[in-house]
């Protein structure tokens, strides 16, 4: 029997739908084809509303019918294009089928006899490789303004193999400055990994961390196509950072081929040069909107630049996240440390419509 305690329920949901076991049973509760079958609204695992761009849809249809054969020359070809609009070497992409996977694989590589210092809350994925393996994890309070807490990560302890930074950070959506993850690549151990997972980056205007890669061999930086690409069910990512480092990640050795359809409807999204702009203005409007809606009723949301946002309901917020689910809205997750706090992704006009009904009815005084 799963011994199921709250924090790895928490966890688990964190893992879905991607985890094996009990986050498998769990997944299974939700419907296979949520929005179109049961009219619910799934606000609540950070997903884009809009899917692949129909250039994406029309090459990874080309993809499926390619699949008969190993699809390298199509990663060949993202890496090229990636490399190219990075303005980085060809050696200094890898590709993995998410990129959570290359988060695991860096927190297994370089943690063991030493430890893993991140954020909370933040996205738990490499909290749960340090543990499965035995590493020491060191949780360190966001900051007061949301972001790292950089100063008290380094002092977490001297034998640190991982520093993880999200930013934007999940489930926040807020930003470390960059001042801030240069000093932790000046100031970290000898043979420190920093890792920055740059998932939501392009919902916003920070600056990356990719252009710092030529000059530090021990950061790693990741991105995802799940997000602002829309392509999560696709299952594609990359990291970048210095050959040797990408070598040391492949602890399993190689293995990082993905779909031929994902490739190519990657690589159809990077050709669309309006596809980010579009995206990233829509969702700024609706994030922007929803979130005043919210603070002009006297909640207080957390500054945040991503495709989601933390409403803090000032009661515990399972019971709002019970009430909306009555109503056929899905939101969440809730963190451990921060109860009366909601993440709430950010959906289509209609969605984000749905929810706020929802919670003038679920959370709101009744009007008079
Ligand atoms: N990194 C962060 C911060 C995330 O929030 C997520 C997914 O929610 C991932 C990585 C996983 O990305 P991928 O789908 O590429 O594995």
């Amino acid at each position: 029997m799963v011994d199921v305690t709250r924090r790895s329920v928490v966890g688990l949901m964190a893992a879905l739908p991607l985890l094996s076991g009990a986050g498998r049973a769990l997944a299974a509760t939700l419907p296979a084809t949520p929005k179109a079958s049961s009219g619910e609204v799934y606000l609540n695992f950070n997903e884009n509303p809009w899917g692949p761009s129909a250039a994406a849809r029309k090459a990874m249809a080309e993809g499926v019918a390619l699949s008969g054969r190993y699809p390298y020359k199509f990663q060949y070809r993202l890496v090229d294009l990636l490399a190219r609009q990075l303005s980085v070497p060809e050696e200094h992409i890898e590709i993995y089928a998410g990129s959570k996977v290359a988060l695991q694989q860096a927190v297994l590589a370089y943690t063991g006899s030493r430890s893993l210092v991140l954020a909370t809350p933040t996205y738990e994925a490499p909290r749960m490789a340090a543990e499965a393996h035995g590493a020491t994890v060191h949780e360190v309070p966001l900051d007061a303004a949301h972001a790292h807490d950089i100063n008290a990560m380094l002092a977490a302890d001297t034998q640190l193999g991982v520093i993880y930074i999200c930013n934007p950070n999940n489930p926040t959506g807020t930003l470390t400055p960059m001042a801030q993850i240069e000093r932790a690549l000046k100031e970290k151990p000898a043979g420190a990994l920093v890792v920055v997972d740059e998932a939501y980056i392009h919902y916003c205007d920070a600056p990356s961390c990719v252009p710092l890669v030529k000059d530090h061999p021990d950061l790693l930086v990741l991105r995802t196509f799940s997000k602002i690409y829309g392509m999560a069910g696709a299952r594609l990512g990359y990291a970048v950072g210095q050959p040797a480092l990408l070598a040391k990640l492949n602890v399993l050795g190689e293995q990082n081929v993905a779909a031929a359809a994902s490739l190519l409807g990657a690589i159809a999204s990077l050709e669309d040069r309006t596809l980010l702009p579009e995206r990233k203005q829509s969702n700024t409007r609706i994030r922007d909107e929803n979130m005043t809606w919210f603070r002009d009723r006297g909640f207080t949301c957390t500054a945040a630049q991503g495709n989601f946002f933390m409403v803090d309901l000032r009661r515990p917020a399972q019971e709002v996240v019970q009430g909306l689910a009555q109503h056929g809205v899905r939101v969440g997750r809730i963190w451990e440390n921060w109860p009366n706090w909601v993440r709430i992704t950010v959906g289509k006009e209609e969605e984000m419509a749905r929810l706020r009904s929802a919670f003038a009815l679920v959370a709101l005084p009744a009007k008079r």
